[in-house]
């Protein structure tokens, strides 16, 4: 039997980097699975599918073979065969894959996707569903969470560092609405599972988050 920890929580908690080194620590594999809905995202505004068109949606999304690949330890998505990380995580396409993940097709194909990588192996996998929909039996659930400005910040700085001019208030703007419409969709919204434990990282650091995460793991599965 696999063991798995799941990660949810909104757009730019920190979710990816603290899932990597919890990841790491455990040796776990660690699974994105919102670079998925990027990639099903890349390929719907390749093909000028009408975002606000959910037929067409459901209908092209069809044709995007999606599939996860680990080198290096690093995970790839292939869409179409194609390694498309180097076009995952502009401020667009994280945009477009929150239109597009509202889609219950869309989300049908990409959860199925997920849940046979957790079968297979050992997983950190984060997201928005995962405690709720995706893996409703993880050995550990978190709820990810910090203030809508830290989260600004946090991707500001980022986008900074890779040379990208980019406006504060504008990322906090698009950040809530992100958020909004993550929670507040029909399919799978974002929500804090029951028995997710909450860890807001406003004020903590990320290796104090990850620590935390380990500790629940301890305490929850690493003695089985
Ligand atoms: O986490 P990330 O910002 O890469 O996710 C991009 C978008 O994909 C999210 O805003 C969300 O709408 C969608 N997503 C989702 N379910 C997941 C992971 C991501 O709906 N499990």
């Amino acid at each position: 039997m696999s063991y798995s920890i799941a990660i949810d929580g909104p757009a730019g908690a920190g979710k990816s980097t603290i899932a990597k080194k919890v990841s790491k620590q455990l040796n776990y594999i660690y699974v994105d699975t919102g670079a998925m809905y990027r990639a099903m995202a890349l390929y719907l505004i390749h093909s000028q599918v009408d975002p606000q068109d959910t037929e067409a949606i459901a209908g092209a999304c069809q044709y995007a073979d999606i599939s996860i690949e680990y080198r290096d330890g690093e995970q790839v998505v292939l869409l179409n065969g194609e390694n498309v990380n180097a076009h995952l995580r502009t401020e667009e396409v994280g945009n477009m894959a929150s239109v597009v993940s509202a889609v219950p097709e869309v989300r049908t194909k990409l959860v199925e996707l997920q849940q046979a990588l957790a079968k297979k192996a050992d997983v950190v996998m984060d997201g928005r569903d995962i405690g709720t929909v995706v893996l409703p039996g993880a050995d550990v659930k978190v709820y990810l969470t910090a203030s809508s400005r830290t989260r600004a910040q946090r991707r500001f700085l980022e986008l900074q560092q890779k040379g990208v001019e980019a406006d504060l208030d504008q990322i906090e703007k698009d950040i809530i609405e992100r958020d909004y419409r993550d929670m507040n969709r029909e399919h799978s919204p974002l929500r804090q599972a029951e028995d997710a434990v909450l860890v807001d990282s406003s004020d903590m650091t990320i290796d104090e988050v990850v620590e935390r995460i380990i500790g629940l793991w301890r305490e929850g599965c690493g003695c089985r």
